[in-house]
């Protein structure tokens, strides 16, 4: 798919509301998880939307504090398209196109921007008719479009964010697919078959010309079956004598009296038809007899598509594979009444129509319906009166769309994952800045008690409460995939064996481990910490299960490591993971297992089952986003009553192992003394709150510090000031982020020592950011922590002389 535009943003006041009612609800939640009160949660949320409203109307009435920009996942957009046939492109507010995949590209070589394409009649006033519409409402539509000779339906969404795109999608017209696929069908071997059978069959256009027929006709109709009969006018091949049978008039009168039977199999006056001839004996009755009714059925048990034969009284008297495929029919118990197969609420539609056609109604209709199997989803159900059938005297079709529809679920899915991640990655980035706030504020305060101090039990409850919220707002970064990961090469044996100590105890007497591991393991690249973290995640769902299904009598927890090479992949036929070598990592119990209705919404954050107080919802949710974040995929399968299995796929991976760099945050603790330092620094961070506790931290450290509220700030500010010794700065500001401002800087001072800091992994910044010889520290941070790397850069860039040794 070809990336027009890399970026876009989040209005102020999107952002703005989202961060109000995330972090509201996040500290409620955080609230009660620290407090435990469900009334005091809620008195936090009132006030946390209350204070943000504050903000919401701030940011309001002050334009000039542009938010952050996101990046546009368009990688995760190639992916949802390419799981579509569908040509789709998508333009800007400006009607210029941003993106278009390759099927459309095929449908419109040189990929013009959409309404003005090249289509037939009328066709560019529709599509610019339903852009217009889908600006208004939301989705526009327009059908019967010709392109190039191929007939599509377009259906244009507007999407993103600020609702400044729109989606153009071109459907080939069903129609036209089942039309072709008719048409070769009968061109090919089929149509042999059918000549087999006693049956000459044609595909015949609305002007009465053969678009294809089999070689039986051809040979009947022309006399030799390698002449092309396609474009032949078709009333030419038959003459009826005066009793009005019908015979070839190459064969004249004396040739064999033929049955004529037409099945109008797509809706619509310009579809073509599919006629078939057969031979009919010299004295029948105008029904056809039995071994013409055989051929009938014979017809329809060929056919590629869904087809049933319904009699006069309602009654099913034959269904092909296809139908019963589509319509979720159990062969062993079939339906009397296609009424059977619907939900309650169109069964008297379906009865009425059906009705209606039986009783001479002769064009075909199509109708909407809900099936039992399936009622989610309507699909098209097509009717026909059937003439000269025999007892058959209704004709239903029907696609069978379960492949489709499972594809539509699978990416809504995604698509939701992606959202609810964004979202909640967005709220924890805020959140760490209060937490930041928070705790700095403790920290100072705690330099100024003493362990004996009527208040120094108090702030120590608040600092540790805070720490306990900000674990879980790593949690939730980790599902939004943005969290630091320390990814190492490894075997995960060894971090299976890292864990089953603990893992024994987590699952207590009862629940019996059983590890096994495969052979020809190759290594994977992931945080051992974190995939220790899925681990017990799993294992402590696994025992959950378990003692909700059986109680004391306990059950088992499997772990198993398996190779699973390119080949094993082809042969599963996922349309989700990819073709390549793995290690698998499959976790499974004999617990209760997941219902149905459960496990499309288990990696859900704070999707839970369990009682108040038991699940917290974000087990999985983490799982999920580490395995995601580590280049891996993750699978559920249950069935209720037989356990759950969860499979995790992490590519090979092939490189040698590099040496890690020890993170500045988890090296061991400094004597508060030896953090001392002197020297100017530069700090510059957009929120007041953390530039606040980080100016009185650093000082209090021995620095002088300079602050600035965004990169334009603290550029001028250095035109006013000697080198400072040191730069700290967060990533993301309005007006000019973090980067860019460095870049600058490094113009005027090319070796000035520069940390960020910010909520985002650590990964993913050095990604995006691209320069050279910077530090990072994750928020939120302690006042030591800040101090120690701090001083760590400065020791380290060779700046010494500004740090006490
Ligand atoms: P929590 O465990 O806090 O509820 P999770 O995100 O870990 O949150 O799990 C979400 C839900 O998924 C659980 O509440 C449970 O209904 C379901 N679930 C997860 N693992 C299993 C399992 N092994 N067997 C049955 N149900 C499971």
């Amino acid at each position: 798919m070809a990336t027009l535009a890399p970026t876009r943003t989040l209005s102020p006041i999107q952002t703005a509301l989202l961060v109000t009612i995330g972090t509201g609800l996040l500290a409620a939640i955080l609230v009660f998880a620290v407090v435990g009160s469900w009334p005091f949660a809620a008195g936090f949320l009132g006030i946390g939307l209350v204070v943000g409203g504050g903000v919401v109307a701030w940011r309001l009435l002050s334009p000039a504090q542009a938010t952050e920009r996101r990046a546009l996942d368009w990688d995760f957009t190639r992916v949802v398209a390419d799981t579509s046939d569908d040509a789709i492109a998508v333009t800007d507010r400006a009607g210029r196109l941003v993106c278009a995949n390759d099927a459309y590209e095929a449908l419109f070589p040189g990929s013009p921007t959409p309404p003005g394409l090249p289509l037939d009649g009328e066709g560019v006033a529709a599509l610019t008719q339903a852009g217009r519409v889908a600006w208004r409402d939301g989705l526009g539509r327009a059908d019967r479009l010709l392109a190039n000779g191929v007939r599509v339906s377009a259906l244009v969404t507007r999407a993103g964010d600020e609702a400044d795109m729109l989606v153009w999608r071109f459907v080939v017209a069903v129609e036209q697919d089942l039309a072709q696929m008719v048409e070769a069908l009968i061109a090919g071997k089929d149509g042999d078959r059918f000549g087999a059978a006693g049956i000459m069959a044609a595909v015949v256009g609305p002007d009465g010309r053969v678009r294809a027929a089999n070689r039986v006709l051809a040979a009947r109709a022309l006399g030799r079956a390698e002449d092309s009969i396609a474009g032949r006018d078709f009333a030419r091949f038959l003459i009826t004598d005066s009793r009005g049978l019908l015979r070839f008039e190459r064969e004249g009168l004396d040739g064999s009296p033929l049955r004529l039977i037409q099945v109008p199999f797509v809706e619509g006056d310009g579809a073509p038809m599919l006629v078939a001839l057969i031979d009919e004996e010299e004295d029948a009755a105008p029904a056809i007899g039995a071994s013409a009714t055989q051929h009938v059925r014979t017809l329809v048990a060929l056919m590629p598509f869904g087809m049933a034969l319904v009699d006069r009284d309602g009654r099913f008297l034959q269904m092909n594979d296809a139908f019963m495929r589509a319509a979720g029919v159990n062969a062993a118990a079939p339906p009397l009444y296609p009424g059977d197969l619907v939900v309650r609420e169109d069964k008297g539609a379906v009865a009425d129509a059906i009705r209606r056609f039986a009783g001479g109604a002769t064009h075909s209709a199509d109708m909407a319906v809900r099936l039992k199997d399936h009622p989610d989803e309507p699909v098209a159900l097509t009717i026909a009166g059937a003439r000269g059938l025999g007892d058959a005297s209704v004709l239903l079709s029907l696609k069978d769309n379960s492949e489709e529809s499972r594809l539509k679920r699978e990416v809504a899915q995604a698509t939701k994952m992606q959202a609810v991640g964004q979202l909640a990655g967005g709220v924890a980035h805020d959140f760490n800045n209060i937490l930041t706030a928070i705790i700095g504020h403790c920290d100072l305060m705690m330099m100024r008690h003493s362990p004996g101090d009527s208040d120094y039990d108090d702030i120590q409850q608040i600092r540790s409460n805070s720490n306990r919220a900000a674990a879980l707002t790593r949690q939730l970064l980790a599902f939004s995939r943005q969290q630091t990961l320390r990814p190492q090469v490894l075997q995960l044996p060894d971090v299976v064996s890292e864990v089953s100590n603990l893992l024994k105890r987590l699952m207590g007497e009862t629940v019996r481990l059983d590890v096994s591991h495969g052979r020809n393991l190759g290594p994977v690249r992931a945080d051992p910490g974190q995939l220790e973290q899925v681990i017990v995640n799993l294992a402590v769902n696994a025992r959950d299960a378990i003692v909700q299904a059986n109680g004391p009598s306990g059950g088992t927890l499997t772990i198993q490591t398996r190779s699973i090479s390119a080949d094993d992949v082809r042969a599963m036929a996922s349309d989700i993971l990819p073709v390549g070598d793995y290690t698998a990592l499959i976790v499974s119990d004999t617990g209760a297992g997941i219902p149905a209705d459960v496990l499309p919404k288990i990696f859900e954050p704070f999707f839970t089952t369990k009682e108040l107080g038991k699940g917290t919802g974000l087990g999985l949710s983490t799982v999920y986003g580490i395995v995601k974040q580590s280049g891996g995929w993750i699978f559920a399968d249950s069935r209720p009553g037989q356990g759950a299995t969860f499979s995790i796929y992490l590519p090979i991976h092939a490189a040698p192992a590099a040496p890690q760099p020890k993170p500045l945050s988890s090296r061991a603790p400094t004597r508060p003394a030896d953090l001392w330092g002197t020297g100017t620094v530069l700090l510059v961070e957009d929120e007041e709150m953390v530039r606040a506790v980080a100016e009185r931290a650093l000082t209090r450290q021995g620095y002088t510090v300079k602050a600035a509220e965004h990169g334009e700030a603290a550029l001028e500010m250095l035109a006013a000031m000697d080198k400072p010794d040191l730069l700290i700065s967060d990533v993301v500001m309005p007006t000019m982020d973090g980067p860019t401002m460095v870049r600058q800087v490094r113009l005027r001072y090319p070796d000035l020592p520069v940390l960020f800091m910010s909520g985002y992994a650590e990964e993913q910044l050095r990604r995006s950011i691209d320069i050279d010889n910077v530090a990072f520290l994750p928020k939120p941070f302690s006042v030591q922590q800040l101090a120690e790397a701090t001083r760590a850069v400065l020791l380290q860039q060779g700046t010494g002389g500004s740090a006490n040794s």
